[in-house]
Parts: C-alpha cells; sequence; structure tokens
C-alpha cells in the first residue's frame, strides 16, 4: 500500500520513513512517510492560506461537509478497520465500531447550534457575545484510537471555521494517512493536512508561531510538555490526558451483573482507553463475590490476533508500552498481592498479556498509583463511603469515575464527590457528540464534543453597542 502526506490537497512524500509494527506480530509490515520540518511549515503555510475562504462559509456549508466526510468514514469503514486493526492491534470488530463511532460523533457535533449570544438588548446598549474561529489547529493524537481521537477534533476545528493539520502517533500513522487521502476532496485544498512524523513532528507543532491552538490527546507528560512548548506563542491548547478511573461497587448490587459491566469497562482495548476502569473499590460485602466474578470473567476471556474474529482483546499496541506493563505486572507479583486471573505472558513476537485480576493489593503499589494503560486491574476493599471516596480522590489524575449500585439516586450523590470529568452511574465508557469530556486535574484542560468543546477552537469575542448616534 502507498502512504503520503495531505498538504495543501496533494499527495506528498518524504525522503524519511516510519516503520509501522503490528503488535500481534512484533514485527513491520508497512512503511510511511516521515515529516521533516519544511514539510511542517508547508502545512502550516497552505493551512493558513486556506482560512479566510473556510471561515467565510456559513456553519451550515461546513456542517455539509463534515456529513460528507462521516459518509466516507462509512463508505471506507471495512477497508480502514482492516488496517486500524493490523496497525493498532484491537479486535477488528471494535475497529469497526470506532470508525462507525467517528462518523456518527461528527455528524453529532456538526448538528451543534452556535449562534451570536445576547448580553444585554436595551433602550441605550446591545452587547453581544460572538465566537470567532482562532486560525490554524494543530491537531496531536495518541495510538490507543487514532481514528476515533482525530475525528473530533478535526470535526471541532473544522466546522468552526478553523483550518487544521493532523499529526497521528508514530506507532499508528497509517489509517490517519489513508483518512486524509479519502478526504481529499472532500475539503478545499489546505482545509485539512494530515503529516505523519515522529514525536519531534509534535514538538514542532506546538512551538510554530503558524498554528493558534493545539488539541492534543496523549499522556500527561507530554500534555506538559506541549505546553510548555505553546507558552512561546500563547496558543490556545486542549489537552485530553490520561486517568486512573475508579469504580466504586457499593454493597447492594449483584456482583455478577456488575462484573460483567466492569470486566468489559476494564479490560477493553486491552486497557488501553484513557476512561478505561483503572482501579475497582469494592464493598467488604461484595468484595469475594465480585473477585471471583470478574476473575471467572478474565478466564474465560479469549485473546489474539485482533483480525481473527473470535479474537476479544488484542495485543499491547507497542513494545515500549508492553514491557511498561510487564514491569508493573513483575511488581504486583513482587508485592504479594493475588493474581486471580491472567498474568500470563505468551512467549512469540506478539505484545500479548492476558486479561488479569488482582486482588489484596497495597493501596501504595504502582498498579493502584499509576495509569497502567493495560490489562491489568486492582480490586481493593472498602468499608466506609467517606474513607472510599477519599481514596479515590487521592490521586492527581482526574479524567472519570463511576459508583454502581442498586439504588442509582444513592450511587449518584456519591458520584458527584468525585473529582473528575465524568462521573458515572451503573455505567462507565459513556460518551456522546454532545455531552462534553475532558479531565480534572492532572487529567488535562478544556473539554471535547458538546457546545463547550466546539467553544475551545473559538474566541469569544464582545460587541458593544451604544445605540447613540454621534
Ligand atoms: P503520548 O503522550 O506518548 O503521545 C501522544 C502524541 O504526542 C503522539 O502523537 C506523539 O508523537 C506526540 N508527542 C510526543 N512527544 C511530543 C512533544 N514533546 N510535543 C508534542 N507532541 C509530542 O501518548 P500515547 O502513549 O500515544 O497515548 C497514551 C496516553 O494517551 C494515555 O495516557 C491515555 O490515557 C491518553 N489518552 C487520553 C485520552 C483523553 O481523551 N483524555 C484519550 C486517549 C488517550
Amino acid at each position: 500500500m502507498e502512504f503520503a502526506h495531505l498538504i495543501d490537497g496533494k499527495a506528498v512524500s518524504s525522503d524519511a520513513t516510519l516503520e509501522v509494527i503490528n503488535p500481534a506480530t512484533g514485527k513491520v509490515f508497512e512503511r510511511c512517510p516521515r515529516a521533516n520540518k519544511q514539510q511542517l511549515d508547508s502545512a502550516v503555510s497552505a493551512a493558513r492560506a486556506a482560512f479566510p475562504l473556510w471561515k467565510a462559509q456559513s456553519f451550515a456549508a461546513r456542517a455539509a461537509a463534515i456529513r460528507t466526510m462521516a459518509g466516507v468514514f462509512r463508505e471506507h469503514q471495512e477497508a480502514l478497520a482492516q488496517l486500524l486493526t493490523r496497525e493498532q492491534g484491537k479486535p477488528i470488530g471494535q475497529s469497526r465500531d470506532e470508525i462507525g463511532r467517528a462518523a456518527s460523533q461528527s455528524e453529532g457535533m456538526a448538528a451543534i447550534d452556535i449562534g451570536v449570544e445576547t448580553l444585554t438588548d436595551d433602550a441605550t446598549r446591545r452587547i453581544e457575545l460572538h465566537y470567532r474561529p482562532l486560525g490554524v489547529v494543530g491537531i496531536i493524537t495518541p495510538w490507543n484510537a487514532p481514528i476515533n481521537l482525530a475525528a473530533g477534533p478535526i470535526t471541532a476545528a473544522l466546522y468552526t471555521g478553523n483550518t487544521a493539520v493532523l499529526k497521528p502517533s508514530p506507532f499508528t500513522p497509517l489509517t490517519t494517512l489513508k483518512l486524509g487521502e479519502l478526504l481529499r476532496d472532500v475539503f478545499p485544498p489546505g482545509v485539512l493536512n494530515v503529516v505523519a512524523g515522529g514525536d519531534d513532528l509534535g514538538q514542532w507543532m506546538s512551538e510554530h508561531p503558524g498554528i493558534d491552538k493545539i488539541s492534543f490527546t496523549g499522556s500527561v507528560a507530554t500534555g506538559k510538555r506541549v505546553m510548555a512548548s505553546a507558552a512561546g506563542t500563547l496558543k490556545r491548547v486542549t489537552l485530553e490526558l490520561g486517568g486512573n478511573d475508579a469504580a466504586i461497587v457499593l454493597d447492594d448490587v449483584d456482583p455478577t451483573v456488575v462484573a460483567k459491566r466492569l470486566f468489559f469497562a476494564s479490560f477493553v482495548n486491552s486497557g488501553q482507553v484513557c476512561m478505561a476502569v483503572k482501579r475497582i473499590y469494592a464493598h467488604e460485602s461484595v468484595y469475594s463475590a465480585l473477585c471471583d466474578a470478574l476473575a471467572n470473567e478474565a478466564s474465560r476471556a479469549k485473546v489474539g490476533d485482533g483480525l481473527d474474529p473470535q479474537t476479544q482483546f488484542g495485543p499491547i499496541q507497542n513494545r515500549r508500552q508492553y514491557e511498561r506493563v510487564l514491569v508493573i505486572l513483575e511488581d504486583t507479583r513482587r508485592s504479594g498481592a493475588r493474581i486471580l486471573a491472567g498474568g500470563e505472558v505468551p512467549t512469540g513476537g506478539g505484545y500479548f498479556i492476558a486479561p488479569t485480576i488482582v486482588a489484596d493489593i497495597a493501596e501504595d503499589s504502582r498498579l493502584v498509583r499509576e495509569e497502567q494503560f493495560g490489562p491489568i486491574v486492582p480490586v481493593l476493599k472498602f468499608t466506609d463511603e467517606d474513607d472510599v471516596v477519599r481514596r479515590a480522590n487521592d490521586t492527581r489524575y482526574g479524567l472519570a469515575g463511576s459508583v454502581w449500585s442498586h439504588d442509582p439516586e444513592r450511587a449518584a450523590a456519591l458520584a458527584a464527590r468525585l473529582e473528575v470529568g465524568t462521573a458515572w452511574v451503573n455505567q462507565h465508557r459513556a460518551t456522546s457528540a454532545t455531552v462534553p469530556f475532558g479531565g480534572a486535574k492532572e487529567s488535562g484542560i478544556g473539554r471535547q464534543y458538546s457546545v463547550l468543546g466546539l467553544k475551545e477552537n473559538m474566541e469569544a469575542q464582545v460587541v458593544s453597542v451604544l445605540k447613540e448616534a454621534v
């Protein structure tokens, strides 16, 4: 397959290449171009040149283009999903879902109305709040859900009248480049540019004087670097960063029912989800039953190559992350915690770890304190509700959390005390185009989706009229 950057509506190659590994085999299966600084400059220039005309289009016209983009996602869903599974590792059904979801979320966001708000209108004055696009938005994405996490920021930037330069993770550049190729005729040249490259390309984007805002999804550590680099030009930033989501299971639940839902919320995409459940706190009265039910789910999990339709859980996406999770697994073993299920690391080329459930683990262990971002989840015991809220909140992360109970209102009262951007009741990972999503504390700055997410791509402008002829 041929891969190219999309710069100013043209397919562009580079002298340097990135090697892309299939995580199910650990072997390079494709190469794609790796952009240099001059190519980034060209992409930024093209985006700047396209901005005045694109900004002048109506919301309705831009929404129509976004709907065409969603149609392209659907039309090419199967081919994109096959490529996504090969580079990312996730089961093919979940790749199809990711692409379908990218389409529906884009359509949903492009249906949100952003009008002029009237703050005052009386006999003497009228004060209005307008929203203006910022200019060029740089979009930087991670490797865990490259298409979904590109579609949201693309839609938010373009629908609100900005142009964009999109850079995928060097671990998963292919599906994003393919998307750029498919969208070549959907937007006018320069409105959407796609450039693949290394981490250095992300840094150049964050520093670039021609880029007005960075929409970044990735780790906390890199998010901080982006913010520091962006400070030089006082760029706007939206940072969607990591999480260490707690799920609190109260004493009145049916542990078998909750275990099924929690298992999926913890292990989907082999735990490589920002808002996966990463710590489970269970009341002492349901602790053993919940542990048993989770272990039962884990023991039946089918782990393998995502292209096999029987596979439920694919590999860890890259060697760096695989080795990090193995270190946490080893640390957990050595700590004396009980591994109830999983913990096996098959030999062979792929980066596989079976879904692993850990009980009786210390609160200050790495597995509990850090974002594991892999298929190993601790189950901790609590007796007192105030104490469990304190423990859930005792972290610098604040992405999301959930409370599970037979009585949803009882759970809702507790959920509201979690220091997170989203607190769910009897569910986890439920997001939509019209509901804001983002992190509290070090899990991020700003929100994606919804009217809040769209306005992050715009500058508020007051137009204040004194109704006096002069
Ligand atoms: P990462 O931070 O290593 O990389 C993310 C992107 O940043 C990549 O494109 C990378 O090339 C680029 N990058 C690296 N160094 C850079 C620099 N100095 N300046 C600018 N860009 C740079 O993250 P990852 O390992 O790809 O992704 C996993 C992380 O992403 C996890 O922490 C996960 O929780 C988080 N995540 C958050 C959300 C969310 O919505 N909050 C969603 C998905 C993933």
